[in-house]
């Protein structure tokens, strides 16, 4: 700006000087001319007197050097001529200056030589007798003048140059300084120019706008920030070139980011092709969603691009925790194929016994033991559906079922005596110890878990082996416990007899009619009632499975499918 200021004044300065040098000249060029024409006029008007008294004698004494003097006659001859010779100079009747004097006794007029550097001045007179008396004096042109002056005026120009050199770099340095010594910080508390004032105002404006709205942004930013930073799922805001524009905690742990990686480009916080692969894809402006395993779990990445415009300005980067979902459904596929497994055997039993006795290839003394051999097949698969039918029940949270306050100790006395012939049958005694107590809950559901583990018991117990039940009172719950002198379990399997279908042997409890069901339909009885199961066992000595019901549990109750 400065430069340009600098530029325009130098050339107003150099222009205004050659301007004022020319007009100047001009002027007075105009002036001497003026007065030359004076002087003309007057030596004009004495010579025309002169030759009116003398006649042509007049000229005898004329000391003429620097003006010519001309007698031109009636017919436009010309009587006597200063400079040349009279007859050999042409008719003067048509020169202009010849004619107004004609015309009006005084006549005058310039005319400029071929080159244009010498001008004529003619100032004619008319005498009494008709004749006229001419004088012309020569003069410089302007343009010779200007030439002949040109070296003065080179200095004065080269003078003035340089002086306006200095004038216009301290007249711009000067207009611009007040520009450069603005405080935008505070546009209203400027006073240079009163030009300036409504852009300093305009920018206050704006300024004040561009507050609002930052605050504003800054409100909204720490709104997201909040919602985000508390959020269990990770959320990740990317640009269109992949830079993090934003990263919640969660997103930042399960992607081991460094911080700060707001910034950076995505790629450098995880390298993972499949990652890669789902943000080309919602690059291409669809929506985009896969499962990996972050963190020790598994992740739903969901990938939604941003359109503006019909183009992705960005993408929203979603990871949802679905390790439990995908944990179910791992479970639901192994429960389907162990239960596929479960049912097959028996089925092949009595599907091959039914068919050879329909070929009648079985001995009439044989009959009774094929027949016995279906109908324990046939029971082992009513006692597995019904078990199968339990369990789901209670993953649906056994809703349907009524729930009321049952004494714990008057079941558990119903279910041991039902029990009393398997004991017997198996050798093995069972007492009941305790004292009444009441926990709410489904009273049906109870007496399966008291019996499931009463039969447990009894079936992995040794001859003259016992088992132990008591229900007890304590301070804030009521105690099951059922105590056994049988095989034990081995510590490794003891957290794991509780899932579905698992048995530390499987051929025993086949042979003794288990489903491997039984524990897992406990688990889930005690996790509705909110009760907590602890196992103690030791092979060889025994096992110890304590339930433990919290008392004034009624609303507790969970509702729902409960996780294996
Ligand atoms: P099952 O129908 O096979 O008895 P359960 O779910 O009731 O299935 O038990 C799972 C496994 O836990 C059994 O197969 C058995 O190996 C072991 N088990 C359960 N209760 C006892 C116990 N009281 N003593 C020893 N082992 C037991």
């Amino acid at each position: 700006m400065t430069k340009r200021i600098f530029r325009a004044i130098w050339l107003v300065t150099v222009s205004v000087f050659l301007a004022a040098v020319v007009l100047f000249m001009g002027v007075l060029y105009d002036y001497f001319t003026g007065v030359q024409y004076t002087q003309l006029k007057m030596q004009a008007a004495l010579a025309a007197q002169g030759v009116s008294h003398e006649g042509i004698r007049y000229f005898e004494d004329l000391d003429s050097q620097n003006d010519r003097i001309t007698w031109i006659g009636t017919d436009g001859t010309v009587l006597y001529d200063s400079k040349s010779d009279s007859a050999d100079m042409e008719n003067h009747l048509q020169r202009e200056e010849v004619r107004e004097a004609l015309a009006n006794g005084v006549g005058e007029s310039a005319r400029y030589s071929k080159t244009l550097l010498e001008r004529s001045l003619y100032c004619a007179q008319r005498l009494d007798d008709g004749t006229v008396i001419r004088i012309s004096v020569a003069q410089n042109s302007l343009l010779t003048l200007l030439l002949g002056m040109m070296q003065p005026i080179c200095v004065i120009a080269a003078l003035a140059l340089v002086l306006s050199l200095i004038l216009a770099s301290r007249l711009s340095r000067k207009i611009v300084q007040p520009l450069n010594e603005l405080n935008l910080d505070a546009p209203l508390s400027n006073d240079g120019y009163d030009e300036l004032s409504p852009l300093l105002r305009r920018i206050h404006a704006q300024q004040n706008q561009i507050k609002r709205q930052s605050e504003a942004l800054m409100q909204k930013q720490k709104e997201f920030e909040t919602v985000t930073m508390g959020m269990r799922e990770g959320i990740v805001l990317l640009d269109s070139n992949r830079m993090i524009l934003s990263m919640n905690p969660a997103a930042q742990w399960l992607l081991r980011a460094e911080e700060p990686c707001v910034g950076t480009p995505m790629l450098s916080v995880n390298r993972s092709l499949e990652l890669q692969e789902l943000l080309a894809e919602a690059d291409s402006g669809q929506h985009a969603e896969k499962i990996m395993e972050l963190a020790g779990g598994m992740y739903q990445l969901d990938a939604s691009p941003i359109l503006t415009d019909g183009a992705v300005s960005g993408m929203v980067l979603l990871l949802l925790d679905v390790t439990e979902k995908e944990k179910a459904e791992q479970q639901r596929r192994e429960f389907t194929a162990n239960v596929s497994h479960e049912l097959k055997t028996p089925l092949h039993t009595i599907s091959g016994c039914a068919e050879l006795m329909k070929d009648g290839l079985v001995k009439q003394a044989d009959i009774g033991k094929f027949s016995s051999q279906i109908y324990t097949q046939a029971q082992r698969m009513i006692r597995l559906v019904e078990d199968i039918l339990k369990l789901s029940r209670l993953d649906e949270g056994a809703g349907d079922m009524k729930r009321e306050a049952v004494d714990l100790y008057a079941l558990a006395k119903e279910t041991v005596e039902s029990l009393l012939p398997v004991a017997e049958a198996s050798q093995v005694q069972v007492t009941l110890d305790g004292e009444s107590a009441e926990v709410y809950g489904i009273s049906q559901l109870l007496q399966g878990m008291i019996y499931n583990l009463c039969d447990n018991g009894i079936k992995y117990n040794r001859p003259q082996g016992s088992v132990m039940v008591s229900v007890k009172k304590e301070a804030d719950a009521v105690c099951l416990t059922v105590a056994d002198t049988g095989i034990g379990i081995p510590t490794e399997h003891q957290e794991r007899i509780f899932e579905r279908f698992y048995r530390v042997d499987k051929s025993h409890s086949k042979e003794i009619g288990g489903t491997g069901l039984g524990l897992s339909i406990v688990k889930h009885t005690a996790r509705l009632h909110g009760a907590s199961i602890a196992v103690q066992s030791e092979p060889g000595k025994g096992t110890v499975i304590t339930v433990r019901f919290p008392v004034n549990h009624e609303t507790k109750l969970e509702i729902g499918s409960i996780p294996d």
